[in-house]
Order: C-alpha cells, then structure tokens, then sequence
C-alpha cells in the first residue's frame, strides 16, 4: 500500500488518541530517511555493475548519464518531491546513488523530504481528523480514496508510455527527466555528419592537443604486450593496469610462463598488484594466450601478434575480435593505438559528448553511438586519433559526467546543453 494512505490513516488515528502524534511522526521520518538511505547505498555500490552492459534491455549505460544530467539539474526537487509519489519514491534514491550523488549533498535533501513528507502528511490528517467529529469512522473510505489519488497520476503516466512507437519515439525519454535536454535538435539522418563535427574538432584539438601527434606505431614484436596492456586497462584505473602490467612483467618474463602458470596463477599475480576485476582480467588473458599458442602449434614459437602488421584493416580487426577477451573496443584501441589504423574507439567522454551536443538522441545504445562516430568521422588515422584524444581529454577535464564545467567549455557557444548543465 503507498506510504501517503499510511500516514493519512496513522494521523486520524492519532486524532481519534489511538496512536500518538509525535510517535507516527517520529517512526515516519526515520523510517523514511533510513530507507532512502539504503537505496542509494544499492545503487551506488551495484549501479556501475547493473549499468555496464551497452546491450542490456533494461539498465543501459546512457541512463546513468541522463540521470546525472537529471540530478545536475534537479538534485534537490528531484529528491524531496520524489517522496511524495509513490514507485518515484523507490526509484529516485537508487537512482542518485547510481550516479554518484554527492552522499553529503543527497542526505540533506533526503532528511528535508521526510521531513517534509513525515511531518506534514500526518499533521493534515490529525488536523482533519480533530476538524471533523468521528471521521475515523470513515478511515476506511478516506484511505482507500487517498490510495487511488496517489496511484492514478502514476497510472496514467504509465499508460501515457504506452503510445504507439512514432508517438513514443518523439516523446521524452522517461529516465531523461528533463525536458530541455529532450528537445535537443535531432540528426536529420541517423548517420548524418553534424554541421559542427570539424568546428568541434578543431577547437578541441586546439585546446587539449596542441602540437601534439600520435606516438610511435608499436614495433610488431611488443604488440601482444599492448593488446595485453589495453585489456587490463579496461574498467581500470590507468595506475592500477600500469601497476598490474609490470607485475604480470615481472612474474612472467615470456608469455608462455604465465600460460604455463594458469588462471589461478594469473589471477594471484594480478590481485597482489591490485585494481579491480582479477579473476576476470586473468581468465580473459589466460583464454587469449591460449588462444594463441594454438594459432601458433609450435611450441618453440614464441606467443605473439606479429602477422597482424601484414593483414589489412578488416583482416586486422576480424583476427583481433576473434580472440578470447578483445571485443570490439579493446580491438578499435589496438587498431588505432598500436597499429596506426583509422579505427574510432568511443568510451563514455565521447558518447556523453555526443549526447550533449545534441549529436546523437538519447535512447541509442553506446554500441549505435559507436557506430555514429565511426560512420561520419573522417576515415584517416590522424583526424580518428585527434578526435579520440582531445574528446577524452575534454570529458576529463571539463565536460564531467557530474558538474561539467560549461562556463570555461570551448564548446559552450555550440552546445545546447550548456544553458541547462551550465546554469
Ligand atoms: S558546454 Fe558543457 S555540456 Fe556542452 S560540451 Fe561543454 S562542458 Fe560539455
């Protein structure tokens, strides 16, 4: 039953001296505050992990980043007014913890809102109840309506939802919660390439790399050491996949000791150097070593990536993504990084800056973002790398998930979401 017609029942109570006033009111607002509590804190330690999946049909990636833009923009109403809507109320905390709502700042509007809410829904009913003689009696019936009131607005948007596709797909976005960010202006194709596509470059390239160029193109003999390298830098911090690196270096002078070694042996040297995900990173790189060992059937042969530099870019791409832990991205980081392809890899500082320019809409995958920027970004190694570099320098250091900083953006002039993110 929705908390409204509980605390509406608790003050008649109260009013007719069944129940006591300040003990409901009490009981409320720990109550209240305590489960808000609980829900960020889900949301905050299993978030990142529920949200990782770019083809999940449910908890994709970009929500999280909608929901950042949503709480950047509405923290504070966002979370006291949510008490006061039933199923929002569930949702909202989980939500703020999954995109990392500063705990400090999310307590304050969490205690105001059940105060709010715990305080103000039992003092109306103890005041209606002491107004109106015997309207206990009718506590039956005064529920029962405040049930239907609180769940038809929910109801109806529910069923507003389920419009047909056109009329859904030019709809807000129910986890985007801001109707600015909603009315950006849409690709007028779903590959076009953006008016501003070289501008943006140009200006980022200025910015975050100026005179820069692309380092060496790794010597063909040190390549499964890059490719090995880029997958423990997945989900890692750089330190910590630096740290894991030199470590499996360390333990392992030739590759093939380490497959001699196993998993279990892969995953305690990983563990002891730190970072996250051993036990996952180490049977990605025992199953790529594996793999290997049986392309290259000698074992006098020593385990590499050497014939790589002879394929072309397709050939190159199709054997990288054939082996055991390299999916599509770590390959797009290995073709543009080591090979000197013109491979587009895009992580989240480029496809949240899609989405902020307005480039991209909402609902698409990373995985259709991906392909976007594949499709109409120049096709030269160079201007893949430039783009690569500046976007992600750029997302770092001033368009963040969390509080970007519009007003010092080189880009503020050009992107919509600057007057809503920048306010
Ligand atoms: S103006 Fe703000 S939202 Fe837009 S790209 Fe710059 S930092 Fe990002």
């Amino acid at each position: 039953m929705p908390g409204d017609s509980l605390l509406i029942a608790a003050g008649l109570l109260a009013a007719s001296g069944k129940l006591s006033l300040g003990g409901v009111m009490a009981a409320v607002v720990v109550g209240a505050i305590a489960g808000c509590v609980a829900g960020y804190a889900i949301g905050r330690r299993f978030g990142p992990a529920v949200f990782a999946r770019p083809d999940a049909r449910l908890f994709r990636p970009e929500y999280v980043t909608q929901a950042e833009q949503f709480f950047a923009r509405y923290g504070a109403l966002a979370v006291i007014s949510a008490r006061f809507v039933p199923v929002v109320r569930t949702l909202v905390p989980t939500l703020a913890g999954v995109s990392r709502m500063p705990f400090g700042r999310f307590t304050v509007y969490n205690v105001a809102g059940a105060l709010l809410w715990g305080v103000g829904v039992p003092a109306l009913a103890y005041w209606l109840g002491a107004l109106v003689p015997h309207l206990d009696r009718y506590i039956l019936l005064i529920v029962g309506a405040a049930l239907v009131l609180s769940v038809v607005p929910v109801a109806l948007k529910l069923l507003a939802s389920r419009r047909t596709p056109q009329a859904r797909s030019e709809a807000p976005s129910p986890a985007a919660g801001c109707s600015s960010l909603r009315q950006m202006p849409r690709p007028p194709q779903p590959f076009a390439v953006p008016d501003h596509l070289p501008e943006v470059t140009r200006r980022l390239v200025a910015e975050y790399l100026p005179g820069a160029e692309p380092g060496p193109r790794t010597r063909p003999g040190a390549l499964l050491d890059a490719l090995i390298r880029t997958i423990l830098g997945q989900q890692n911090t750089r330190d910590a996949a630096d740290r894991q690196f030199r470590a499996l270096k360390a333990a392992y002078p030739r590759w093939e000791a380490a497959l001699l070694d196993g998993p279990d042996g892969l995953e305690a040297t990983l563990k002891a150097a730190g970072g996250g995900l051993h036990r996952a990173k180490a049977a990605h790189l025992y199953g790529l070593l594996s793999a290997l060992a049986e392309q290259a059937g000698d074992e006098d042969h020593p385990l590499g990536l050497e014939g790589l530099a002879a394929l072309d870019d397709e050939d190159t791409r199709a054997a990288l993504e054939g082996l055991p832990g390299v999916g599509r991205h770590t390959a797009n980081l290995t073709l543009l990084f080591d090979l000197h392809r013109a491979a587009m890899p895009v992580e989240g500082h480029l496809d949240r800056l899609a989405r902020r320019l307005g480039w991209v809409p909402d609902g698409w995958t990373p995985a259709r973002v991906a392909r976007w920027y594949d499709a109409v970004t120049q096709r030269t190694h160079g201007a893949r790398w430039a783009l690569h570099v500046a976007g992600v320098r750029h997302g770092r250091a001033t368009c963040t998930p969390r509080h970007p900083r519009c007003g010092r953006c080189v880009l503020a002039d050009l992107c919509p979401s600057a007057a809503i993110l920048g306010a």
